[in-house]
C-alpha cells in the first residue's frame, strides 16, 4: 500500500504516512459515509465546516475536502435564498409603496407608453 498524497510505501498497520503525515484510509466504505456526513454537516453549519477545513486541510485532506464542499454548497444555497428573498421584497414592495406614498408617479410601463404611444 502506498500513500495517496506522496506515494511513500506504507506499513500495513500505519495510520498516518511517516513521510508527509497524511491520514491513511483502509475502510473506504466507512470513510465515504463519514465524508457524506461531513458534507451534510458543512451544508447546515458552513462556519463549523470552514473551521474544520482549516484545521484538517494539512493532515486530513480528504475530510477537509468533504467539509469544504459541504460548506460551499451550504453557503451558495443560503446566498441563493437571500437573493431570492431580496428580489421578492423588491418586486412586491414597489406596488404597495406606490399606492401609499405617491400615486401620481408613473410606472416604467406608463412612461414608455407616453413616449412611444401605440406605435409599438
Ligand atoms: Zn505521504
Amino acid at each position: 500500500m502506498y500513500c495517496t498524497s506522496c506515494g511513500t510505501e506504507l506499513k500495513e498497520t500505519s495510520k498516518y504516512c511517516p513521510k508527509c503525515g497524511v491520514e491513511i484510509y483502509r475502510d473506504n466504505k466507512n470513510e465515504s459515509i463519514k465524508s457524506i456526513l461531513l458534507m451534510i454537516m458543512g451544508f447546515f453549519l458552513p462556519i463549523v465546516g470552514f473551521i474544520l477545513y482549516l484545521v484538517w486541510k494539512e493532515k486530513r485532506p480528504v475530510k477537509a475536502n468533504s467539509t469544504k464542499w459541504g460548506s460551499m454548497l451550504g453557503m451558495v444555497f443560503r446566498l441563493v435564498i437571500i437573493i431570492w428573498v431580496i428580489l421578492m421584497l423588491i418586486i412586491f414592495r414597489e406596488p404597495i409603496e406606490r399606492t401609499i406614498i405617491d400615486k401620481s408617479t408613473p410606472t416604467v410601463e406608463e412612461k414608455f407608453y407616453d413616449k412611444y404611444g401605440d406605435s409599438m
